[in-house]
């Protein structure tokens, strides 16, 4: 068995005491969910007896940043920043292998998969770890991308396309009066995940930028009937059609900040196979869970490090548990000259455009406790001095207090890095002699 794949690397996260072994029978509606909030954070957990169902069930696979790591052979936040960033300007062709019998075992309907419930409020079952795959019908393109999904019947799901690569796909066919063919991927290697969860620019594909960071060993294959390449090793995948003339109320759902996403028309795929391995696993993603968060951020986390650091000495940079991993950020700098810290909250607003808040700290401040960070905003900012704010600008669709049409917002930045007029020694923490 390959060991870059989903279940290689679940081996060994079981060889480092980092995978729960669930035996107790679990329920897909809200019955994974909630033991998969309860480990918020913690192991990855494979559920081995789902009721009604043949496939066992996987969650919280990268809960913990240091799993990308772990995934990608980088030793840091920083390494793997740099890391990210050159695999997406510099991505490794892959070449896919022709084997179109790849895959095990053929399912008839949707509900033959355990696709959970998740919160009470959702609109019906959801796939979210779903990678959708498209290929520009005009070049040789192939996009891959996280969508969430939801079932609407044995064979179609809606899906929620924000305006971008795969949008753009859909739109060329939809024009040309066409249904776009689209394939999903379920329970992929997490370097996969992490290159789906970026935004390189349109015509970089991601299982490219996936092949560069596991530095060429990416293994993967053509499906034939649609022309679409897809992970050789992942657990299930849908072959359909995204279709041209067809939308449906996608939502409620809930998004990265826990609260509910807005119902909207979107388009609906078509699902005319669907493939898994034998023995299959099927892959869930809590939605707003840290798993959600580290997808999601560590590329914008990428992003805001290295337009930073242009204008200052940055140590590390944290997209925050409180902010939702996505609008609030903490950035920690060695300050050498007054002024620093507003320049770097204004490269982290140019970096990511959804960030509301930044607050900038010095170098003896941890970014991921947040008690460290409110002790260098009581003791080292001023109001009218160290903060920055800007009004009605473009922002996160995803936050409630923002207006959600227009997307303007309003975005604060707290210089709490300490005034070099005064002597250092006023803001240094007292010790204790050992
Ligand atoms: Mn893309």
């Amino acid at each position: 068995m390959a060991e870059l794949c989903l279940r290689g690397f679940l081996q060994r996260l079981r060889g480092s005491g980092e995978l729960l072994v669930w035996r107790d029978e679990v329920d897909i509606r809200y019955g994974v969910s909630r033991i998969l909030k309860e480990h918020d954070g913690g192991p990855a957990i494979l559920f081995e007896s789902v009721k009604g169902h043949e496939l066992r069930v996987v969650g919280n696979v990268v809960s913990k940043r240091d799993r990308l790591m772990a995934a990608t052979g980088a030793s840091s936040d920083v390494e793997l920043y740099k890391k990210l960033l050159d695999a997406c300007s510099n991505p490794l062709r892959t070449k896919p292998s022709s084997d179109g019998a790849f895959m095990e075992v053929e399912l008839s309907s949707l509900k033959e998969l355990p696709i959970l419930i998740h919160y009470e409020g959702d609109g019906g079952p959801y796939i979210t770890s779903g990678i959708v795959v498209a290929r520009d019908p005009e070049t040789d393109f192939q996009n891959a991308s996280f969508h969430r999904m939801m079932v609407i019947d044995d064979k179609r799901l809606v899906l929620r396309i924000v305006p971008r690569h795969l949008y753009r796909i859909y739109e060329k066919y939809r024009s040309a009066g066409k249904d776009a063919p689209v394939a999903v991927m379920i329970g992929c290697h997490p370097a996969v995940m992490l290159a789906a969860a970026s935004s390189p620019p349109y015509g970089v594909s991601e299982l490219h930028v996936a092949n560069r960071l596991l530095g060429g060993r990416l293994e993967t294959a053509m499906l034939p009937e649609v022309g679409l390449e897809v992970e050789r090793w992942c657990e299930v995948v849908l072959v359909g059609r995204l279709l041209r003339g067809e939308i449906h109320d996608e939502g409620p759902f809930v998004d990265i900040t826990g609260t509910y996403d807005i119902v909207r028309k979107q388009p609906v795929m078509a699902v005319d196979r669907i493939l898994v391995r034998s023995d299959a696993m099927y892959q869930a993603l809590l939605p707003a869970g840290s798993e959600h968060r580290v997808l999601m951020g560590f590329f914008r986390e990428a992003l805001i490090w290295s337009y930073t650091s242009r204008v200052a000495e940055v140590k590390a940079v944290r997209l925050t548990k409180g902010g939702c991993g996505w609008l609030h950020c903490v950035i920690s700098i060695r300050k050498a000259t007054e002024g620093d810290g507003k320049n770097v909250i204004l490269a982290a607003f140019a970096a990511h455009p959804s960030l509301k808040m930044v607050v900038v700290v010095d170098d003896d401040i941890d970014v991921d406790d947040p008690s460290d960070v409110e002790w260098a905003v009581a003791t080292r900012f001023q109001a009218d001095r160290d903060l920055v704010v800007i009004g009605r600008v473009r922002g996160s669709s995803l936050d409630p207090s923002a207006d959600q049409r227009t997307l303007l917002t309003t975005k604060m930045g707290i210089d709490a890095t300490r005034t070099l007029t005064k002597p250092s020694h006023h803001f240094e923490r007292a010790r204790i002699p050992s």
